[in-house]
């Protein structure tokens, strides 16, 4: 049956708890003004460093002033802006798709700031691209991507 959307929301505040407990010293050294650049950098930062992206987002939030900015060159322009961070064209669709907007909506705005941090973290530590630690994942229960619940494994 189709999660509602309140029953989204209760997902989303019981996962940013769960994180929040797992990852106390969450904080991250990603340049932004504000909670949209954070959750580009946020974007940017899959299997990249942090100065990387840093280096790429001084230009990108130059040329990107807000969100609607990033939908309005077609996606080889914004894959070439932040090419260098690699994995250019599945962030270019992370970015451009609305995903992050869909997100703002679910994430109370009181934990934007967190929200982030806590994905980068829950990313590098246990949410990794190659491998994720699913068995160990404090969020395994809530979460629909989970290696453990997929079939043949
Ligand atoms: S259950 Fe696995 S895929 Fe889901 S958030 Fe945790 S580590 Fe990532």
């Amino acid at each position: 049956m189709r999660e509602t959307k309140s029953q989204r929301q209760e997902r989303t505040e019981q996962i940013i708890k769960l994180l929040k407990r797992a990852h106390p010293d969450a904080h991250c050294a990603l340049n932004h003004s504000n909670a949209f650049e954070l959750l580009v950098a946020t974007i940017l930062s899959a299997q990249c460093t942090d100065e990387r992206v840093n280096i790429v987002t001084a230009d990108l939030f130059r040329k990107y002033r807000k969100p609607a900015d990033y939908l309005k060159v077609p996606a080889t322009e914004l894959q070439q802006d932040v090419r260098t961070t690699g994995f250019f064209r599945n962030k270019t669709k992370s970015i451009q798709g609305e995903i992050e907007q869909d997100l703002m909506k679910l994430v109370p705005r009181k934990d934007w700031i967190i929200f982030s941090h806590l994905l980068i973290f829950h990313g590098r530590r246990v949410c990794k691209a190659r491998r994720p630690l699913c068995e160990e994942c404090v969020v395994e229960k809530l979460c629909p991507s989970s290696l453990l619940k997929q079939p043949n494994r």
